[in-house]
């Protein structure tokens, strides 16, 4: 038996146990991955509902109070190919120079996004940087498992729900030698708006797209971060701010997540993990904090005794400061439970069957000037650049 739909992660743990590989993975009609049961074939072992972290009480559970650090890589160059500090770096350096595997999200050619293994420093370029729509585990933890069973170190890095996804697939044992980091999340955008999305970059520059970033940091870690499209005609597009891109738009206004996201069950503390990254949004605001964070700070939250260790032995890569939850959680929301929804996300879906992407944008995508800034304009139209002084003076009275 799997999850009821409407409480389905995609973690794909029951698809990972199955005995008889009678579950596939198929692309429902908003385009997200769900797990489907060929009954023919159907053994009834109970297996994947035994793997199953939304079924089953979850096995594992992090600390209560986990200690919090704002961490930063000492090499500038990992900060800059990294989404926050370069924390996840960190520790994939340490399990691969045992000899381990680590695994984590990549783009393929066609830039669908996958879980894949890497096992050199040189390969792990391609596990940094956030790609902001739900990974597909495919297979990925038997292969973990038959690492961990040969005596191999492992991360396994993925969204809490793909994290407690593993952990349900590997029922009760213990591996000493697996290190799992999630990371807080926003929630999973669909496969399937982003498939649409990149049809619609490449049809716009009549070129193939070859790569994409989703945060850049050339003009800020901070929101609004920029953004990079590489086609294979040549050309390289870069973008300063991510709103007026209409994917990472609708991503960050919420409105095609998969469902289970706007109820996570995971977006709270205790953590899944060993480890939880994150950015550390927020830092200096409440309390004072005498570094750059120009180029990013990673949120790092120590959740096991095994965490911990891996930290320690990882001092010397990193410079890190001790930080208290409260200003973790006061920066990033998803640290807490919240239930929340967007309005026109059913509308969206809908219409997406029927019309091109340029409509879903119009519609839906866009971000709409504000009044304030509309005005700003006109009167800047009206009165010159060069009197844009006396124009914010003018407004500041009626702010
Ligand atoms: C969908 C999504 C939502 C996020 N939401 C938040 C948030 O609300 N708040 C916050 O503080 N941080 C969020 N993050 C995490 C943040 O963007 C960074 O990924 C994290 O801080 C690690 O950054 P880093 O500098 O340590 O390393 P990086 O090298 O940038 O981290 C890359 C790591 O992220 C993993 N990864 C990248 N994309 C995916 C994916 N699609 N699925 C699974 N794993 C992936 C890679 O496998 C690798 O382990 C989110 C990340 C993703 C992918």
């Amino acid at each position: 038996m799997l999850a009821p739909i409407s409480n389905c992660t995609g973690c794909m743990a029951c698809l990972n146990a199955c005995p008889v590989s009678c579950i596939e993975n198929v692309m429902d009609k908003e385009g997200f991955y769900y797990p489907q049961i060929e009954e023919k074939q159907c053994i009834k072992c109970g297996k994947c509902t035994s793997a199953c972290p939304i079924l089953q009480e979850s096995i594992k559970k992090g600390y209560d109070n986990p200690e919090v650090y704002a961490v930063w890589h000492k090499d500038e160059k990992i900060i800059k190919k990294s989404s926050s500090g370069g924390a996840f770096a960190v520790f994939a350096r340490y399990i691969l120079e045992k000899g381990g595997s680590v695994f984590g999200a990549a783009y393929d050619e066609a830039l669908c996004v996958n879980h894949i293994e890497v096992n050199s420093l040189d390969d792990l370029d391609l596990l940094h940087g956030s790609k902001y729509v739900q990974s597909n585990i495919g297979d990925i933890y038997r292969t973990v498992k038959s690492l961990l069973e040969k005596g191999q170190y492992v991360l396994f890095s993925g969204t809490p729900c793909q994290v407690a996804g593993l952990y349900g697939f590997l029922g009760h044992e213990d591996y000493e030698n697996l290190l799992t980091c999630d990371f807080v999340c926003h929630g999973v955008p669909s496969p399937g708006v982003f498939k649409k999305y990149i049809d619609y970059k490449e049809e716009k520059e009549r070129s193939k797209l070859i790569k994409i970033e989703m945060r850049t940091k050339k003009r800020s870690w901070v929101s609004p971060y920029g953004m990079s499209h590489v086609y294979n005609n040549g050309k390289q597009k870069e973008l300063r701010n991510v709103f007026k891109d209409p994917y990472m738009n609708g991503f960050l206004y919420d409105i095609f997540l998969r469902n289970t996201c706007y109820d996570c069950p995971y977006a709270k503390i205790p953590r899944e993990s060993d480890i939880t990254l994150g950015d550390f949004w927020g830092i200096g605001i409440y309390e004072p904090f005498n570094h750059s964070t120009k180029q990013g700070i990673s949120l790092v939250l120590i959740n096991s005794k095994k965490g911990q260790a891996v930290f320690n032995n990882c001092m010397g890569e990193m410079y890190f400061e001790k930080r208290s939850l409260e200003e973790a959680k006061k920066g990033n929301v998803m640290l807490s439970p919240r239930k929340y929804n967007h309005p026109s996300r059913e509308a969206f879906f809908k219409d997406m069957k029927t019309k091109p992407f340029e409509d879903l944008i119009i519609k839906y995508l866009q971000r709409r000037p504000s009044f304030k800034n509309i005005l700003i304009k006109l009167i800047i139209k009206l009165v010159g650049i060069r009197n844009i002084n006396k124009v914010k003076r003018v407004i500041k009275r009626y702010d």
